[in-house]
């Protein structure tokens, strides 16, 4: 046991507002790990969603996991104590289910470490019917799955939201068979069970795509909320150790039209999608009750119709404003 390591991880907790996770007892257990530090993942919309969607459901909890700074590294090697919860302090194979927030591909990198202290079998068919199913999602899981295809158990293909759902309710079903409970998992819109999947070549060794194993959809179809004035995405906890601490990031629209070869966001997010001015500005006017600053997170800020509007409600009410990005070509003179 570290002490050290614990009292840090209380300071944390208590420097932090808003959403809270549920207590044990009855509730389906989500571990959910960000494989960078907190300082990174505290400012992720994805990540901080995804802890608020759960917890916000009676019959789940869901504790965070962070990549240790590198002065806990050392003291996790030195002491040997495994990486535990930031809200309870337990350890990662005490979960249900184990869910990687990947938001970029140089975090794939920092995975190793987080499986070794977490004491996880690292490919997929070497952890057995006791191990927590290991599930991936975010931008880069939906991206591209493949390259960790041997590592995790599924993969949520999509947006979190409308996936959440059914995922929860089949685990929550769960009788105890691992092979059946995997089937009946990628029976389930948007999720990816690699080894339920069989990999075709052509004649010249070319890949040519996917056959199914059991009686599962041949094609995943990638998932995505229609409507994001149905689901907030914002600063759902607040803490200054975080990179934008002295913000209140607030996702106005997902997506772009714009369609720049070189970029996911444009093509993977698609159909664009836009919350209401309506929606976002009593978002903004909670948000302005912690934060003076408002971080307006969009692909393309200055697209957004009613980026003017939002910007200038704002200001009238004492705020500042960020934006995420801008395109010149749609900044307007106002
Ligand atoms: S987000 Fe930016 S780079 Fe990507 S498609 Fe839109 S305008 Fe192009």
């Amino acid at each position: 046991m570290s002490r050290r390591l614990l009292d840090k991880a209380r300071r944390r907790l208590a420097a932090e507002s808003g959403v809270r996770a549920n207590p044990w007892g009855g509730r389906l257990a989500v571990a959910l790990v960000y494989p960078n530090t907190y300082h990174h993942a505290m400012s992720n919309l994805g990540f901080l969603t995804v802890y608020h969607l759960l917890n916000q459901r009676d019959d789940v909890l869901c504790e965070r996991f962070f990549l240790p700074d590198a002065e806990d590294l050392k003291e996790h090697r030195n002491t040997g104590y495994p990486l535990f919860s930031l809200e309870s302090g337990r350890f990662l194979d005490e979960f249900d289910l184990i869910a990687f927030s990947l938001s970029f591909e140089n975090d794939y990198l920092h995975l190793p470490t987080i499986f070794e202290l977490g004491r996880l079998p690292w490919r997929s068919h070497e952890r057995d019917e006791r191990s927590p199913l290991l599930l991936a999602g975010g931008i880069c899981a939906f991206l591209n799955p493949e390259p960790l295809a041997d590592v995790m158990d599924l993969f949520a293909v999509g947006e979190a939201e409308p996936i959440l759902p059914s995922l929860l309710e089949t685990l929550q079903e769960n009788t105890g068979d691992r092979a059946e409970l995997l089937v009946r998992l990628a029976q389930q819109p948007g999720l990816y069970v690699p080894t339920l999947y069989e990999a075709i070549y052509d004649q010249g060794g070319q890949f040519s795509g996917h056959r199914p194993l059991a009686d599962i959809p041949a094609r995943v179809e990638r998932q995505y909320l229609s409507d994001l004035n149905q689901s907030p995405s914002l600063s759902f906890v607040l803490t200054p150790e975080t990179e934008f601490g002295e913000m209140f990031l607030s996702e106005i629209s997902r997506g772009c039209s714009r369609g720049c070869r070189f970029c996911a966001a444009g093509y993977i997010y698609l159909p664009p999608r836009e919350r209401s001015f309506e929606t976002l500005r009593e978002q903004i006017d909670t948000g302005l009750c912690h934060r003076a600053r408002v971080g307006l997170v969009a692909a393309a800020v200055s697209d957004h119709p009613d980026a003017p509007a939002i910007q200038r409600h704002i200001l009238e009410r004492g705020g500042e404003v960020s934006v995420s990005s801008l395109r010149l070509d749609a900044l307007r003179q106002e």
